[in-house]
């Protein structure tokens, strides 16, 4: 598979994604409703819908409610036409699933680490078997797969850089899914994938300058600039968890002290249960994230307040820096944190706008993800359909 700068402009990749979304979610819809909701010229609309049509991925359907006049043709999503396997090998374990190309999840299954032998030989392997079962029960084709992954990914060679929860540095994780299973795959950071699912999934898809924030048992980040992700020249760019915040502050995992991840984290939010004392709290030294957010929306126990009171003021500091760098219109947080939104997003925006007087002025929106669950297995989606639009010849598609 090639990189994205193929032949395939960037503008025409993001008219595809807003037409393909726009009819994805409206069931059906006419051209010339396409082309009043996304304010593409009729002209721009007819071209690329012809194309999609002549791809199969969109087909078209009975007539509309007339307004006078020729009745309009209906255009729809042709759902079946075939399916995209997505992967994400994380920390926690490794999960398969296969979906229609209108981004419908037709299959799932997942797998808890394999004891010491988590190793990319069985991640690949449980990958392989559950994909080639789908495939044998349903009869249907994969056009592609896509994997998300933990850690530094370089997405043009496919290859793990450095994924240090999973112990795996330089693996050619591509050459080794792509020998095992057959199918052409694309593989890329999670975060950088959660981030693609919000312009594909998410409740604003127009956004094309934004960044992405992800708090789970590390910090992690990503900047779209005119809807296309930062990739920086060792695939590190906007590693927001491991900027500095205080210089005096905790030791990061990095080996640097203070940076946002020492702070604002699942492990720091445990590390500071740890340090507290918790004889007034329904917490004890064991109870974890989830148990800190449900006593604080739940009991008003001080302790669980007090933690999450030092979560909202660091990590206010981390979405000011982003929005200092990068002037995105909007910053996204996510988390892997039960009801971490209803915990914490009101109460981070006052504190975004305390500290940074610049957002009131250029309107900078943050906001929780609104993609819901299985956001990288999505995203992975999302890469695999851009991947096929811009290559439709390299895919199982054709
Ligand atoms: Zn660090």
């Amino acid at each position: 598979m090639k990189s994205k700068k193929g032949s395939f402009s960037l503008m025409k990749r993001m008219n595809i994604n807003l037409i393909i979304n726009l009819i994805r979610k409206s069931g059906s819809i006419s051209r010339i409703d396409i082309a009043k909701k996304t304010g593409l010229t009729a002209a721009t609309v007819t071209n690329l819908t012809s194309e999609l049509l002549e791809f199969g991925i969109i087909k078209e359907y009975s007539m509309g409610a007339s307004t006078g006049g020729r009745k309009p043709v209906l255009l729809k999503m042709n759902s079946k036409r075939f399916y995209l396997a997505s992967a994400y090998i994380s920390p926690m374990n490794v999960e398969v699933a296969v979906s229609d190309c209108g981004a419908e999840f037709v299959f799932y299954r997942h797998e808890k680490p394999f004891s010491d032998e988590f190793t990319p030989e069985n991640c690949i392997d449980f990958i392989a078997k559950s994909l080639e079962k789908f495939v044998s029960q349903s009869g249907c084709t994969i056009a592609g797969l896509g994997v998300g992954l933990h850690g530094i990914v370089n997405s043009e060679e496919g290859i793990i850089v450095n994924a240090p929860n999973l112990g795996w540095k330089n693996v050619a994780i591509k050459r080794i899914i792509e020998e095992k299973t057959k199918l052409p795959v694309y593989v890329d950071n999670d975060v950088r994938l959660m981030a693609m699912a919000e312009t594909w999934f998410g409740a604003d898809q127009n956004i094309g300058d934004f960044a992405f924030l992800y708090v789970g048992r590390g910090v992690g980040g990503a900047v779209l600039s005119s809807g296309e992700l930062m990739r920086g020249k060792r695939e590190s760019a906007a590693e927001i968890g491991h900027t500095v915040i205080d210089m005096n502050g905790p030791l990061c995992e990095c080996g640097k002290r203070g940076c946002l991840q020492a702070h604002v984290s699942e492990s720091a939010m445990q590390k500071r249960l740890e340090k507290y004392s918790v004889t007034e709290s329904v917490l004890n030294h064991e109870s974890d994230c989830n148990a800190i957010v449900d006593a604080y929306l739940n009991n008003g126990d001080e302790l669980a307040k007090k933690i999450i009171d030092d979560e909202i003021r660091f990590l206010s500091v981390g979405v000011s820096n982003l929005i200092s760098t990068f002037d995105p219109c909007c910053v996204v947080i996510s988390s892997s944190i039960k009801n971490f939104d209803i915990a914490v997003m009101e109460k981070l925006s006052q504190t975004v706008n305390e500290n940074d007087i610049g957002r009131l002025e250029n309107n900078c929106v943050v906001r929780y993800s609104t993609v819901g669950e299985r956001a990288v297995l999505k995203g992975a989606v999302a890469a695999v359909l851009s991947e096929i639009y811009n290559n439709p010849a390299e895919f199982n598609a054709t």
